[in-house]
């Protein structure tokens, strides 16, 4: 049995956990779905990766820094993908998950830094933080940012907007961008997009440095 596919598994414990909250041995079973299921669960039983109690899967210390470390992998390499180079959807998904067997601990935090520590992958999905972010995040940031200042996947509320172009003013106002409307950054880059409400909306740099916001 390959290290990839005891990695599929434990990521799949671990999203399950976050979502779900407990794990039941049998839905484990029927979402790997492949005819080894048992066996890879015996080796990550044997390799001290999770336990089983009264039938519900659970990680141990180990099992749940290394299922983190896998997602934290799978969902920045998404966004790497997403945001750096113009692959969508199946694509994406593909390349993320050939992609991401390749990075160890020291790319992921240099890729996490490059992208501005975001908060989720592009399918809205947290990335789980390390100490990159937490550092990233510890600095005092100003209390009203521009909205180039956000971290990708992070909501804010529309504080003013600085632009000194009429035109400019008008076009952002005519879409919805008004003061105290609730937006969430979605990428940085090639260009800004934000969500707002149902719509998605593209950004130039200098629209969205004269967007000023506050997190919330
Ligand atoms: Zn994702
Ligand atoms: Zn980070």
């Amino acid at each position: 049995m390959n290290e990839t596919s005891l990695e599929k598994v434990l990521e799949l414990i671990w999203t399950m956990e976050d979502e779900n909250d407990s794990v039941e041995e049998d839905v484990l079973l029927k979402g790997i779905n492949l005819p080894e299921a048992e066996r890879q669960i015996k080796t990550l039983i044997q390799e001290g990766y999770i336990t089983i109690h009264n039938s519900k899967v659970i990680l141990t210390r180990k099992g749940e820094a290394d299922a983190r470390l896998i997602v934290r992998r799978h969902r920045l390499a998404e966004r790497l993908l997403n945001d750096i180079f113009p692959v969508k959807g199946d694509t994406m998904n593909a390349g993320a998950c050939k992609f991401k067997y390749f990075l160890d601990k020291e790319v992921i935090t240099s890729i996490c830094t490059l992208l501005g520590h975001p908060l989720s992958c592009p399918h809205g999905k947290a990335i789980p933080p390390s100490d990159c972010c937490e550092k990233a995040s510890a600095k005092i940031r100003p209390v009203v940012m521009p909205l180039t200042e956000l971290r990708s996947g992070e909501k804010a509320k529309i504080f003013y907007l600085a632009t000194k172009h009429l035109q400019r003013l008008d076009k952002l106002s005519s879409i919805g961008l008004l003061p105290g409307v609730t937006i969430q950054l979605c990428q940085r880059q090639p260009t800004y997009v934000i969500q707002m409400g149902e719509t998605q909306i593209a950004l130039d740099t200098a629209i969205a440095r004269d967007i000023y916001v506050r997190p919330v």
